[in-house]
């Protein structure tokens, strides 16, 4: 399997390239040069009495990867990263009405659906920096969640450092103290005096420095790791098999970044039945004015109860724009440089049409948000965190608008946003055992000006004193 490039100007690649580089050298996303085709029912057959999500996870992962690793080596990687899973079905189902399901995908180390995609990414890097005895320095950005998920998988490996940027006061406290409280000598945290968007630009700043990203051998762990997409594909064909014998299911999914909602795309194109995908935004709802009229601008950000999908810049968006546009990476491209000249994109009116023949979406506000974490606690005395509810609230905004039942993702547990659940449904969720002492633990960051020179300073000071 060879990857492109969303912007069409860089030579296809191997896995292995894809892995540890993340962004394209033109500024593109890596995508599979095609999608590998099956059915539900092949893939049944094949699992016959193993129907686990490792065995399935292993078969679907395996075209994405088959130049670098063979099957039986993808299953112990596979295996390894769910271990440090406390759902015996890894992504657990619940259903909360006749045709409405949430999958559970919190059930990981730090309490959010990352660790599903980054648990084996650590895995992967892994097993390819022994292979080639390289060391590489990841730098990524984090609005909460992917941090402390990255840092868990790749803290005390061998052959990597890792650094995480994250906007200063702007996480809870949780996120934070996951991040912080982790000491690895491998391990660096940084506070950016800034909001998540900075982080990110700083990343791509970093990234685009040819002699300083060489420098440091510079990975990415942000979702637009191709990789992260590919392990994210596994739950959509998961979810939908528990739901469903053969039937078509409908997808609705938090959304900030857009990488988790991409992934049940790339599952659809790869033959999975999905009627519609149902895009839920809080107030910064740049996807959902997309999705509604074609127009993507850029606005200011605002702090909501669902910090992880407090983001104006949604970058797998790109992947999806790359789909629409029949993979001609030159109109991709366009449209982003018209972005990042402009501080908006458009698409025509008939791929506007066209797009929404796939694709619903609505936003939801705060005080939307803690009416559905109350009301889900009170009729099906069950916890949601603040962005499952902004999920939920979309999915039955939906529900009669097809007939299929639709999979909510519940994309962190309750114990994550302590605050505005209890808030909401006037209880205290309890972190599960192995963080019970997260808020005694010491932290350590650094906290630095948004100012790439200074944070690249910082980086190299710290790698100079390994
Ligand atoms: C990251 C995250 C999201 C947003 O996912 P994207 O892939 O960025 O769209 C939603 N909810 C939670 C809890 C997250 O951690």
């Amino acid at each position: 399997m060879r990857y492109v490039s969303t912007r069409g100007k860089s030579p296809e690649v191997s896995f292995q390239q894809v892995l540890l580089r993340g962004l394209a050298p033109d500024g593109g996303l890596y995508l599979p040069i095609e999608w590998p085709q099956f059915t539900v029912k092949e893939l049944r057959a094949v699992l016959g009495d193993d129907f686990r999500y490792q065995a399935l996870a292993t078969e679907i992962i395996y075209p994405f990867v088959k130049d670098s690793l063979d099957k039986d080596e993808l299953s112990e990687l596979v295996h390894r990263s769910y271990g440090s899973f406390s759902a015996q079905d890894i992504v657990p189902m619940k259903r909360i009405d006749s045709k409405l399901w949430i999958a559970e995908l919190y059930h990981g180390p730090t309490l959010a659906f990352k660790d599903i995609a980054l648990q084996l990414v650590g895995e992967l890097f892994e097993n390819q920096l022994q292979k080639s005895s390289e060391n590489i320095t990841i730098v990524g950005a984090t609005s909460g969640d992917t941090g402390s998920a990255a840092i868990e998988a790749c803290r005390d490996r061998e052959g990597m450092e890792i650094f995480i940027l994250h906007p200063h006061g702007r996480t809870s406290e949780v996120q934070r103290r996951q991040m912080t409280s982790i000491h690895s000598k491998n391990v660096f945290n940084i506070a950016i005096e800034g909001t998540f968007d900075d982080c990110q630009d700083l990343v791509k700043g970093m990234f685009a420095d040819v002699d300083f990203s060489t420098r440091i051998n510079m990975s990415a762990i942000n979702s637009i790791n191709w990789a992260r997409v590919m392990a994210q594909i596994v739950y959509y064909w998961w979810t939908s098999m528990q739901t469903t014998e053969s039937g078509t299911v409908n997808f609705c999914v938090p959304s900030g970044n857009f990488g988790n909602i991409f992934a049940g795309f790339g599952a659809h194109n790869m033959g999975l039945p999905v009627e519609n995908f149902i895009v839920a935004s809080n107030r910064n709802d740049v996807l959902d004015r997309f999705f509604r009229n074609g127009e993507m601008e850029l606005r200011e950000v605002a702090p909501t109860y669902s910090p992880s999908m407090d983001i104006q810049v949604s970058s797998n968006f790109e992947r999806l724009l790359f789909e629409v546009f029949k993979r001609d990476g030159r109109l991709v491209e366009e449209a982003f440089k018209t972005l990042r000249s402009e501080g908006s994109l458009s698409v025509s009116a008939d791929t506007l049409s066209e797009i929404q023949k796939k694709w619903a979406s609505y936003k939801v506000t705060d005080q939307e948000t803690l009416q559905m974490i109350e009301k889900i606690s009170d009729e099906c005395n069950y916890l949601i965190d603040p962005h499952t509810a902004v999920g939920v609230q979309a999915a039955e905004r939906y529900i009669d608008v097809s007939q299929a039942p639709i999979i909510s993702l519940a994309t962190a547990h309750p114990s994550k946003f302590p605050d505005a659940v209890k808030e909401a449904s006037g209880i205290s969720p309890s972190l599960p055992g192995h963080l019970q002492d997260l808020y005694e633990r010491k932290e350590s960051y650094e906290i630095l000006p948004n100012e790439e020179s200074i944070v690249k300073n910082f980086i190299l000071d710290q790698m100079r004193d390994q």
